[in-house]
C-alpha cells in the first residue's frame, strides 16, 4: 500500500531538517527519508553509537570494479557512513581522464554533512547577498579578473540580508550555536548565540597571529569568538543539556567536546539536525523518519509529483506520496535524483526551467596559515575554528585592495577591441574628435564615425579615460566593448 504524508522530505541533512522541524511542529504529517542509518549520540541509548570517527574507513579492502574508468582495478576501504562507490560512484572529470571517487558525497547518515561538519555557522554578510550591486559600486577595477567574470556574473540574492536577518536569529537559537558577535560585519537585531568556552592556548596563538597577519596587510583585525554549532548551555528546544559538576551546577568547560570537525559527536553537544532538530520530533504522532532507506526516483506525471519511490532496509520496494516533496539529498544528489527521474519532458520542463540543474557546483574556499606552538597543549581542551574575523570582508577592505572573491589568475589578461563611437554632427567629425587612432570615414546613411582600438580588458573599455579619448567636442559619445 502506498503511504500518504502531507510532506516527504528527502534527506535530513541542513536542508531538509529545518523544513521538517517547522512543518511537523505546525501539525503537518512529515515523513523524513534518509539513505544512511540513525547513529544516536549516547544520551539517547546506553552507548553512543559513534565510534568517534566516522570517516575512518573501516571493513574488508574492496576492488573498485566499474569498467572504463582510470581507477578500475584499484583497491579501496569505506566507512560505515559512506556509500559504496562500487554502487554509485561519483566520477571526477581530470585533464588526464576520469575517475570514480567518493568526493563530493557529505556524509550518508542521519543529520547528514552536519554529523561531521566543524558547526562553523556564519551568516552571510549583508555584501555578499548583493554582489551585483556592490560589483557596481566599486571605486576601482578589480585586479583579479582578468576576463571580467565578475562584473559579468555578479548577482545580487533576490533576498536583502534585512529580510533574512530575522531567520539568522531564529535559526541561531533553534540549532544550538555558541559564539560572539561583536567585530561581526553583519548588523544583529538580537543575541542569540550561547556563551562561548574559554579559549585554549592554541586558540590564543590563532588569535595573535590573525592580528599579526592583519598589521602586514595593513588591516586592524578585531576577531571575534566563532559562531560554532556546539551548546555550551542547557538548550531548550532541543531538550539537551550540558555535562553538570559533582554538585549538580552546569559545567560548562567539561562541554569542550574538541575534535568536532570531521567526527560524530556522542556527547551530542555538536547540533547537528538529528540532535537539535529531528530528535525532538520523535515522540510527535505526525513525525516518522525512514533510515536506510534509497529513495531512487520521483515520479512525476506532467509536471506533478505523484510518488516518491525507494527500496527499503531489507532491500524491498516501496513507495509513498506526500502533498508537498521536498528533495534535499546535498548538491550533488539533489541534482542526480532529480535528473535520473526527469526523463519525462514535463517534469524535466518544470524542475529545470533555466537549463542550470547540476550545473555551476560550487564548493568551499580555503585559505589557510599554519604555527608551531611552543609549548604542549592539550588540543582535546579546545574547540576547532575557535577564532574568526570578518576583516578581509568588509566593503572598504575589498575597494582598497582590488579584491573579489575567486582564484587569482597568472594568466595574462586577454585583449580586447572596443569601438569609440563619437556622435558629433557630420560637419564636425574629424579624427581628433575620436582621439587618437584614425577614424573610419562616415558611410551613407551612418549617424556616426567610429574608431577601432585594442585595449587590455583588464584595463575596462567603459573607463573614464577611455571614453575620454573619445570624446567629441559637440556631442556626447560611446564606448562600447566589442
Ligand atoms: C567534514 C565536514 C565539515 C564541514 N564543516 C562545515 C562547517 O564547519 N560549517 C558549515 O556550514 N558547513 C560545513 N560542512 C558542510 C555542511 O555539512 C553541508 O554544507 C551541509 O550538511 C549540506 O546540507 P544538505 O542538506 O545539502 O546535505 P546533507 O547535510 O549532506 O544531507 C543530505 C542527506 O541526504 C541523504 N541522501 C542522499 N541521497 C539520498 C537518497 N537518494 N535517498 C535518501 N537519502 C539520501 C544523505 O544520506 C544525507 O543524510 C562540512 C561538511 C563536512 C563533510
Amino acid at each position: 500500500m502506498v503511504q500518504s504524508f502531507d510532506v516527504v522530505i528527502v534527506g535530513s541533512g541542513a536542508g531538509g531538517a529545518p523544513i521538517a522541524n517547522r512543518l511537523a511542529k505546525a501539525g503537518k504529517s512529515v515523513l523524513v527519508i534518509d539513505k544512511g542509518p540513525l547513529l544516536r549520540p549516547n544520551d539517547q541509548g546506553a552507548r553512543s553509537d559513534f565510534r568517534r570517527d566516522e570517516l575512518y574507513a573501516s571493513g574488508a579492502e574492496k576492488i573498485f570494479k566499474v569498467p572504463g574508468l582510470k581507477n578500475t582495478g584499484v583497491s579501496y576501504y569505506s566507512s560505515h557512513i559512506e556509500p559504496d562507490i562500487n554502487d554509485e560512484p561519483h566520477v571526477y572529470r581530470d585533464h588526464d581522464g576520469d575517475r570514480g571517487t567518493i568526493e563530493g558525497y557529505t556524509a550518508q547518515v542521519v543529520g547528514g554533512g552536519t554529523q561531521l561538519y566543524g558547526g562553523v555557522s556564519l551568516r552571510f554578510t549583508p555584501t555578499d547577498l548583493a554582489l551585483r550591486t556592490f560589483a557596481e559600486s566599486r571605486a576601482g577595477p578589480v585586479k583579479e579578473d582578468p576576463n571580467g567574470d565578475v562584473t559579468r556574473e555578479a548577482r545580487d540574492w533576490p533576498v536583502s540580508y534585512a529580510e533574512m536577518e530575522p531567520y539568522y536569529g531564529e535559526a541561531e537559537m533553534l540549532v544550538g550555536i555558541n559564539g560572539t558577535r561583536a567585530n561581526q560585519q553583519k548588523p544583529f537585531s538580537a543575541d542569540r548565540y550561547q556563551k562561548p568556552l574559554q579559549p585554549n592556548p592554541i586558540s590564543e596563538g590563532a588569535r595573535l597571529g590573525m592580528i599579526e597577519l592583519g598589521k602586514r596587510l595593513g588591516s586592524n583585525v578585531a576577531p571575534y569568538r566563532t559562531p560554532l554549532a556546539v551548546i555550551t548551555e542547557d538548550h531548550a528546544p532541543s531538550g539537551r543539556t550540558i555535562p553538570r559538576d559533582d554538585t549538580g551546577l552546569p559545567d560548562s568547560e567539561a562541554a569542550k567536546t574538541s575534535y568536532v570537525n570531521r567526527f560524530g559527536d556522542p556527547l551530542g553537544l555538536k547540533s547537528s539536525t538529528w540532535v537539535a532538530l529531528l530528535a525532538p520530533l520523535e515522540t510527535l504522532p505526525n513525525f516518522t523518519i525512514w533510515p536506510n532507506c534509497v529513495v531512487t526516483q520521483i515520479v512525476a506525471q506532467g509536471n506533478k509529483v505523484t510518488e516518491v519511490r525507494l527500496i527499503g532496509p531489507g532491500g524491498e520496494a516501496r513507495a509513498v506520496t506526500g502533498k508537498l516533496v521536498v528533495v534535499a539529498c546535498s548538491a550533488i544528489e539533489t541534482s542526480r535524483l532529480l535528473q535520473l527521474s526527469a526523463a519525462d519532458g514535463d517534469f524535466s520542463a518544470r524542475i529545470n526551467v533555466s537549463g542550470l540543474l547540476g550545473r555551476y557546483f560550487l564548493t568551499h574556499c580555503f585559505g589557510g596559515a599554519r604555527a608551531i606552538v611552543p609549548t604542549r597543549v592539550d588540543k582535546s581542551k579546545a574547540l576547532d575554528a575557535d577564532w574568526a574575523t570578518d576583516a578581509c570582508a568588509t566593503d572598504d577592505f575589498l575597494h582598497d585592495k582590488g579584491l573579489w572573491a575567486g582564484p587569482r589568475s597568472t594568466t595574462t589578461p586577454p585583449t580586447r577591441r572596443c569601438r569609440c563611437h563619437c556622435s558629433a554632427p557630420t560637419a564636425a567629425r574629424t579624427s581628433t574628435h575620436c582621439g587618437r587612432g584614425s577614424c573610419t570615414a562616415p558611410t551613407s546613411g551612418a549617424t556616426g564615425l567610429s574608431t577601432l582600438w585594442t585595449r587590455s580588458l583588464a584595463a575596462g573599455c567603459r573607463s573614464a579615460s577611455w571614453r575620454t579619448r573619445c570624446r567629441s567636442a559637440t556631442t556626447g559619445s560611446s564606448c562600447i566593448p566589442l
